[in-house]
């Protein structure tokens, strides 16, 4: 496993996040196969854990906690959980109010069984807290102890550079795969001018980059690909296209898949500090071997780009996912 030093922590570049573990957005996960999935990270030389009290409202820390518990030694886990939003009537809000995050830091650690959280991020920006009140808060978690490393999440440069006049960030959570790139504009850039660390979400872009997904398939209600842009026809069919290509090319030029090659490309981008797999069972992590120690070419990036390029005409983000203002 291929490892990167998130503030003086050496961390894996493979990351197990637990957001489909939760069990509310991506159908059932019997506890038993999310507390082995999250055992199993060390099979593979992973230790990062991402994970957040809204996946599952609770349930996802939870699980990560027993894992922790089962596991015995803390030390050996990097755990990165988040605070700033709520949900409310059923839908997910912002809420970064520092009493909420004050409230929300202690029932995280209550939940994961432990006295620190080793990156704690702000899961999104509240357009109705500025970013400098926020950041006076995690300075102070920051200096409790309870939190060892300060991270945002879903932010832009602008919001990073208010967050730094407040308090040290070490590291920026954004949606980053092959197919969703809109941060290597701006975010991405101001990242590695300024040593924060990256932490890429949805780096199999919500299953797609597995070659699994049909163009037909359809999802039951309340999996969030039932509702995702890029799972609908006719625009599926772009996708479907390019993941076959994508597949192919993978196939002749490293005997990989386009599993591998998608979490190859992330990984090889520069200013990623890992790539963050969401994974239900043990087994669906077992392709990790595969993805180190080889790289992408310039001219395999190139082809990337081309085979994207060509295949999906009308590509959509993951803007979906934004959870909305308070009343
Ligand atoms: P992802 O990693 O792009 O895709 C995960 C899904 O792909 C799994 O739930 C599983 O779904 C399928 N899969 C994984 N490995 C597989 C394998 N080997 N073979 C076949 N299928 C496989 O999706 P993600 O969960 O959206 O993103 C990863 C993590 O990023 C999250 O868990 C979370 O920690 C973080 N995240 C953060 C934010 C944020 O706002 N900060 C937002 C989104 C995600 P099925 O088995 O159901 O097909």
């Amino acid at each position: 496993m291929e490892t990167t030093t998130l503030h003086g922590v050496h961390v894996s570049r493979i990351g197990l996040g637990t957001w489909a573990i939760g069990g509310t957005s991506w159908g059932v996960v019997e506890e038993k196969d999310a507390i082995a999935t999250c055992r199993s990270i060390f099979d593979h030389g992973i230790n990062l854990i991402d994970t957040a009290p809204i996946y599952g409202d609770g349930r996802a820390e939870e699980i990560v906690g027993k894992a922790m518990a089962e596991h015995g030694r803390r030390e050996d886990f990097y755990i990165a959980t988040k605070s700033g939003l709520c949900r409310i009537d059923g839908r997910v809000r912002f809420d970064a109010r520092p009493a909420s995050i004050l409230q929300e830091i202690d029932r995280s650690l209550r939940r994961l069984g432990t006295e620190y959280v080793d990156l704690y991020q702000l899961h999104w920006p509240d357009p109705l807290v500025p970013m400098e009140e926020v950041a006076d808060v995690f300075l102070r978690l920051y200096e409790s102890g309870k939190i060892r490393a300060i991270g945002v999440s879903n932010c832009s440069a602008t919001q990073m550079e208010q967050f730094r006049s407040v308090a040290p960030l070490h590291a920026n959570q954004p949606p980053m795969n092959l197919f969703e790139r809109q941060v290597a504009q701006e975010a991405l850039p101001y990242c590695r001018e300024h040593g924060i660390g990256v932490l890429a979400w949805s780096a199999l872009c919500r299953s797609l980059l597995t070659g699994k997904i049909r163009a037909d398939q359809t999802f039951p209600a309340g999996d969030v690909r039932a509702v995702d842009p890029k799972f609908q026809p006719p625009r599926i069919t772009q996708y479907v296209q390019a993941v076959q290509s994508l597949d192919a090319y993978a196939q002749q030029h490293y005997g990989k898949r386009v599993l591998h090659l998608a979490l190859r490309w992330l990984l090889d981008q520069p200013g990623v500090s890992a790539a963050l797999w969401g994974a239900k069972r043990p087994e669906q992590l077992a392709p990790a071997k595969e993805i180190c120690g080889w790289r992408l070419t310039p001219e395999d990036m190139r082809a990337i780009d081309a085979i994207v390029a060509d295949a999906v005409r009308d590509p959509v983000g993951p803007e979906y996912l934004q959870p909305g203002a308070r009343a």
